[in-house]
């Protein structure tokens, strides 16, 4: 649900107590932080990161290095700069970074090309997969622009959330180390990746030289992203960052929650992928079967619209009178993301929502089909 906004001073179990807002499954971004985070805040050991450092947000770059076996880490604001810094640092100018064409560094961040000079070339691909005989190509020698970095994303949005399997990043991994290429990973939700494979976040980061954490998406940090990777690559990304105005001051008492979203916030993430799960499996009984439901692999579910139902935009807009959110992703495409305000009383009220939009929307009720 959407909490009101919260005074720094009300713990979070006061929030709790609100009315019941609107059911909120536009994004895991709108997590609010936990009464664990605000006293961490209140807490944390504070010094200038522009001068000679802040003892809390370092704490967090080595927390987070040392999670996902790497040696050096940087806290960044957002996971967009994680990732630009991953380029800049990586590929030289007039160089080209490929990527899956789905990708969010493709489709949203491409815009970084116009500060790096570097080209972003989309690789076509199934469920968030590179094509691998067209990777290898752009990685070949006879190619105009030389390829100074592959990027992969995990949990890989645009795809439904779905986390990479290893075989696919082995193979990448090793196809761009044969061709000189370094490899980041797009990591905004590598905990939830991990959880979905069974494996522990370092064996997902094995297969990349760089990767970055996005702290304010199910991890439920207010802000924040940490990039990690080898250390020479992090102290140029530290300059980077400083170019870039990304170096705050007394950023540990932003950290600080990042450090308690690392610590004890990854953990809880399978209740969203079994809300998910359980939001699916409703969706399949309330919507008529023309209409595709994903089988979300972890925390992220789609509907498919047909061309003969009203678009999403219209069904967002129907679903607001019934207390739900949802984002409109594409006309044709409706993204729901769950997180930790949303548990299974939510999902059965979001569900019963869709059944009565449908009735509306589809000019006749659903049972009767
Ligand atoms: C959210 C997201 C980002 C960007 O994260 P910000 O911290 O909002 O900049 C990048 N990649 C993926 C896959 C994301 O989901």
């Amino acid at each position: 649900m959407t909490l009101p906004s919260t005074p720094l001073a009300m713990a979070e179990d006061s929030v709790k107590d609100a009315p019941r807002a609107m059911i909120d499954l536009r994004s895991d971004t709108v997590t609010r932080p936990t009464a664990a985070m605000y006293e961490r805040m209140r807490r944390a050991e504070l010094g200038d990161d522009g001068l000679d450092g802040d003892p809390t947000a370092r704490e967090l770059e080595s927390l987070v290095a040392h999670t996902l076996g790497k040696e050096a880490g940087l806290y960044v604001p957002t996971a967009t700069m994680g990732n630009l810094l991953a380029v800049l640092t990586q590929v030289e100018r007039q160089g080209q970074v490929a990527l899956e064409a789905t990708a969010h560094m493709f489709l949203t961040e491409r815009g970084g090309a116009t500060l790096s000079a570097v080209m972003y070339q989309g690789i076509p691909g199934a469920a968030g997969e590179m094509d691998l005989n067209l990777l290898e190509r752009t990685l070949g020698p006879s190619q105009a622009l030389r390829t100074g970095l592959v990027c992969m994303e995990t949990t890989h949005a645009n795809a439904g959330g779905i986390a990479l399997p290893l075989a696919h990043m082995r193979a990448v991994h090793a196809m761009a180390h044969d061709a000189g290429a370094r490899v980041h990973i797009d990591g905004a939700r590598i905990f939830n990746a991990a959880l979905a494979l069974q494996v522990s976040p370092s064996a997902v980061a094995g297969y990349a030289d760089t990767i970055s954490v996005c702290l304010s998406k199910g991890l439920s940090a207010p802000a924040g992203a940490v990039l990690v990777g080898p250390s020479e690559t992090l102290s140029r990304a530290r300059q980077w960052r400083k170019m870039l105005g990304g170096t705050q001051r007394q950023t540990g008492i932003l950290a600080a929650a990042g450090l308690e979203a690392i610590t004890t916030m990854s953990a809880r993430l399978a209740e969203d992928h079994a809300t998910a799960h359980r939001l699916g499996v409703l969706l399949r009984d309330a919507l008529p079967c023309q209409i595709g439901i994903t089988k979300p692999a972890t925390n992220i579910v789609f509907i498919e619209l047909p061309e003969d139902v009203p678009e999403s935009a219209v069904w967002a807009e129907e679903l607001r009178k019934h207390g739900v959110l949802i984002r409109p992703w594409g006309p044709r495409r409706i993204r729901l993301v769950t997180h930790r305000h949303i548990d299974s009383a939510d999902i059965d009220a979001a569900a019963a929502g869709f059944a009565k939009a449908a009735g509306k929307l589809l000019d006749r009720t659903p049972s009767s089909l």
